[in-house]
């Protein structure tokens, strides 16, 4: 049974190793992250180009996701590069001072509006909440704080209040110009970070096409505010990630297991794709193996329902790249043995399309059939991408003649999209033809069963009205 959950893998300095980045897609690497916030857009583009020529010598279909920074603030630098806190002790953070001349007293912060934004009182955590703040008061410029947590705090580490509501815009300047690189590197997936409802969505989705790109756009849950506006977001955008880092320095990590699950749920019943982040191996960033803990933690989020699983410092700067990769894949298939689909699940509302139906009227029979796989014919994906959002152990395959609806359907979970050219097929072979390619990799074999959908007309979008049940070895 091919492994239906997709492993994300972040990009960084040691897969800028051709032979690296080749091991990883051998060993299961469907989608790549290009964190925008590290690098510069030179190292970026070469990074893509060694993925792609790695892709094409693999022969394998890999998702591109970029990740816009965000506007993370962050505190400015220390003359010393780094200075030692003590609990007790008090600390200026000065929107005015110069970006470099920090001290054990004070230092500059990235977000000139951040004095106006906290209250005497407030917590604040800095080096994703390893130390912190509490505000006393603010004076012009200063937030005037004392130190309830301290340690080592070094240049440009990220500032977070605790329970959010920073007021800080979403897309800055920077994400603007590296979304119009976002488009001119052709990428599948573009990741809005600390997005605060849905105009933020709409903004980026705007600009991006705006600038002649084609990607679907994910929603970084990692903000308090976007809690309160999940519905929004998740029907603005094409996939949701719960970035863990952000999220839980911003509501505290005791509530992280009940909004990720209700997440994974909300997705869920709205068709949205989700992708489950960070720290989820972050042993194998120097072990050569996950701890128990770890593999429960992935086990879980395939067991509530995730697209795909993320990793991020464990491939872009971690010992094990490769390693990391196939404990994923090991873990991810190990478990979806155990993932048991309830047989025709009664969906919460009506279908509004007819394609819509057809997908997932499919996924129903296939389930209660036994049917060993599905052939879907799709322009966009949307066949593909409905069929996946109802629980299925029969394999999807998206049959397309776009390479970009390929690459942007490897990130749905149970999805294997193959390149076929329907509009170039004759038309009464079509049937044989798919069954055929499906034979001839192992997938299917004489006496099974294949669904096949597609639309009376070849090519069109939006056009699947049609399920058909065929037996392999007799199809008409
Ligand atoms: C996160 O905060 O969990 C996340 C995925 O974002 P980044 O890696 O960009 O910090």
């Amino acid at each position: 049974m091919p492994r239906r959950t997709k492993i994300v893998a972040t990009l960084g300095p040691v897969t800028t190793q051709p032979d690296v980045l080749a091991e990883m897609l051998r060993a299961g690497l469907d989608v790549v992250r290009l964190n925008l916030s590290h690098g510069d857009r030179v190292a970026h583009w070469q990074q893509l180009q060694l993925l792609r020529e790695a892709a094409q010598r693999e022969a394998r279909c890999v998702g591109i996701m970029l990740d816009l920074q965000g506007p993370k603030i962050r505190i400015e630098r220390f003359r010393e590069k780094a200075v030692a806190l003590k609990k007790g002790n008090r600390f200026i953070l000065d929107a005015e001072l110069a970006t470099d001349a920090g001290d054990e007293r004070r230092v500059g912060v990235s977000y000139k509006g951040l004095p106006g934004d906290v209250a005497p009182g407030d917590i604040l955590l800095l080096d994703d909440g390893l130390l912190r703040l509490q505000v006393e008061r603010v004076i012009g410029s200063e937030i005037h704080t004392e130190v309830l947590v301290g340690g080592r705090l070094a240049n440009s580490k990220g500032i977070n209040r605790l329970g959010g509501g920073l007021s800080v815009a979403a897309l800055t300047a920077k994400d603007r110009e590296d979304i119009r690189f976002a488009a001119e590197a052709g990428a599948d997936y573009l990741a809005v970070s600390f997005p605060r409802n849905a105009d933020d969505i709409h903004e980026a989705r705007r600009l991006l096409r705006e600038a002649g790109g084609h990607g679907g756009i994910v929603a970084k849950i990692e903000r308090r505010e976007a809690l309160d506006h999940l519905d929004a977001i998740i029907d603005a955008s094409d996939a949701v990630m719960i970035a863990r880092g952000d999220l839980a320095v911003e509501i505290g990590d005791a509530e992280l297991a009940g909004v990720q699950k209700d997440l994974l749920q909300k997705a869920q019943t709205k068709d949205c794709v989700v992708i489950t982040a960070t720290q989820m191996m972050q042993s194998m960033v120097h072990s050569p193996q996950p701890t128990r803990a770890e593999v429960l933690d992935v086990a879980n989020a395939i067991l509530d329902g995730t697209d795909a699983v993320m990793l991020s410092e464990e491939t872009a700067a971690g010992e094990h790249p490769v390693a990391v990769v196939e404990a994923m894949a090991r873990i991810c298939q190990g478990t979806e043995r155990y993932q048991r689909f309830h047989r025709g699940r009664e969906q919460g509302r009506g279908y509004r399309y007819v394609d819509e139906a057809i997908a997932k009227a499919s996924i129903d029979t296939a389930n209660r059939l036994q049917v060993k796989a599905i052939a879907a014919f799709t322009e966009s994906g949307s066949t593909a991408l409905w069929m996946s959002r109802i629980g299925t152990e029969v394999p999807i395959y998206a049959f397309t003649r776009h390479d970009a609806t390929q690459r942007r359907l490897s990130l749905y979970r149970g999805v294997y999209p193959r390149r076929f050219d329907i509009t170039e097929a004759d038309h009464s072979q079509v049937n044989r033809e798919v069954v055929g390619q499906l034979e001839s990799e192992g997938a299917v074999a004489t006496g099974d069963l294949v669904i096949i959908t597609k639309g009376d007309l070849a090519g069109v979008e939006g056009g699947t009205n049609t399920m058909k049940i065929v037996r392999v070895g007799a199809v008409p």
